[in-house]
């Protein structure tokens, strides 16, 4: 698939958007972040990858990493410039992001510059994710925000870690970057909220995820 990428593209050397989330249910939030991505930081293609263990859930419905992985398919199928990676998925182990950034090296070398995609809230947590001083040398980040986020936060992650990292301050300052998403006001916490209480869900989520969703009785 990668290599199909790097053809497709054209190019020898490619921008890439890694959009990295559980997607439990991928939404129109993270489609249009993943499109906002591409026209902004004028990536060559998006690359989704929904996480197959996160380390960090312990409560909560999670759908199994297939149905995550199939609803992400269907999500971006009509879309050229959207892919989804089983990388995480077939991992059998916990989901790092450090191993992913580290595989997606392995496969692209000095062909692409990598663009990882997530929530400000995620992107938050950084410093405690596994070997976070490494992964920052392997990309660069866009927080993606909700409408009336502190952006605060983001600005005082970033001190931190241009005062612990050396090598941010010797190079690329601008190591981390937010992009405000008004779509993002829909939630997967919500979503699957509404399907438990049999609210409507329509509108909120491509009509074929909803309709995948609803035949395989997910988040009941
Ligand atoms: P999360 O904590 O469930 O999500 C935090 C917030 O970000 C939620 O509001 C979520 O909204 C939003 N969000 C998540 N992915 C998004 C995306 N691609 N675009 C826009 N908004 C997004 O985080 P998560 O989804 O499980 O994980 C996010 C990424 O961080 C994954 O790639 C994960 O592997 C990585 N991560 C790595 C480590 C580690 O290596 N130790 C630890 C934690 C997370 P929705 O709920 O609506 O999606």
């Amino acid at each position: 698939m990668e290599e199909k990428i790097l053809k497709l593209c054209g190019k020898k050397h490619v921008k890439l958007g890694i959009m990295g989330g559980t997607f439990n249910p991928i939404h129109f939030g993270h489609l249009v972040t993943a499109e906002e991505a591409l026209q902004q930081f004028e990536l060559d293609k998006v690359i989704f990858i929904p996480t197959g263990s996160p380390p960090h859930k312990t409560s909560g419905i999670l759908a199994s990493p297939e149905d995550r992985y199939l609803m992400s398919v269907i999500a971006t199928a009509s879309n050229p410039d959207f892919f989804v990676s089983r990388i995480e998925i077939d991992r059998q182990r916990t989901s790092y992001t450090i191993d992913t950034l580290k595989e997606l090296k392995n496969i692209f070398g000095n062909r692409a510059t990598l663009y990882f995609i997530t929530g400000a809230d995620a992107i938050l947590e950084i410093l405690t994710w596994k070997a976070s001083g490494e992964i920052m040398q392997y990309c660069r980040f866009i927080a993606a925000t909700r409408p009336g986020y502190d952006i605060k936060k983001i600005e005082d992650l970033k001190e931190k870690i241009l005062s612990n990292y050396d090598f941010i301050n010797s190079g690329d300052r601008q190591h981390i970057y937010l992009m405000e998403i008004p779509a993002l006001a829909i939630s997967s916490t919500d979503i699957r909220r509404r399907i438990k209480e049999n609210s409507p869900i329509k509108y909120l989520l491509p009509e074929s995820v909803c309709n995948y969703l609803l035949k395989h009785g997910l988040y009941k």
